[in-house]
């Protein structure tokens, strides 16, 4: 049985142990997930941003802070590849995937919820965005056991139901 599950929704309202949010270099806030994140958890998430990471991370990898006010213990931040601006090895996106779960099982967080990273605002071609997701999180030894991909929209939706039924 595959840990990787998909529903259509808002990351901010997921019911897990950690969100992982689509954060940029600077971890300071941002557009798409990484504003509603920020809005939602409150300023004890970019207070804790700016405790634990007075330098940022690095493109490929994640680091965690409080949720504040989310549902969620946690936030696990991860800083996706930005094809749209030229960054565009998918090895970082899969590393992003990757060093998630690694924080995940450093906090002994087992439920796990999942924007898809780069795909927004960093402009990712959708389908392989999607195909990077659900491997690596199918793929990736871990003790999480749900890994749950939240599609904002409709039509990410689909497309993250159509890849999983394909595996
Ligand atoms: P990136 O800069 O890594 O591309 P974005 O936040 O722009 O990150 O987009 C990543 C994905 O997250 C997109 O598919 C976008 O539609 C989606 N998204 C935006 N807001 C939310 C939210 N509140 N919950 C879940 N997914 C969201």
């Amino acid at each position: 049985m595959s840990r990787v599950t998909a529903v259509r929704g808002d990351i901010t309202r997921q019911q897990v142990d950690a969100v992982v949010n689509a954060a940029n270099r600077g971890m300071r806030g941002g557009g798409g997930v990484d504003g509603a994140i920020h809005r939602a958890g409150g300023p004890e998430v970019l207070a804790d941003c700016i405790a634990r990471f007075p330098h940022g991370l690095t493109t490929g990898d994640a680091g965690w802070t409080t949720a504040g006010d989310l549902p969620a213990r946690w936030v696990i931040h991860v800083v996706g590849p930005n094809h749209a601006a030229g960054e565009r090895d998918r090895a970082l996106l899969i590393s992003c995937y990757r060093r998630a779960l690694d924080v995940a099982d450093e906090l002994g967080a087992t439920t796990v919820a999942f924007p898809l990273i780069s795909a927004g605002i960093y402009g990712w071609p959708l389908d392989d965005a999607v195909d990077a997701a659900v491997t690596t999180l199918a793929e990736t030894p871990s003790s999480v056991t749900e890994a749950r991909i939240v599609a904002f929209d409709e039509a990410m939706f689909t497309r993250v139901e159509r890849r999983l039924a394909a595996s």
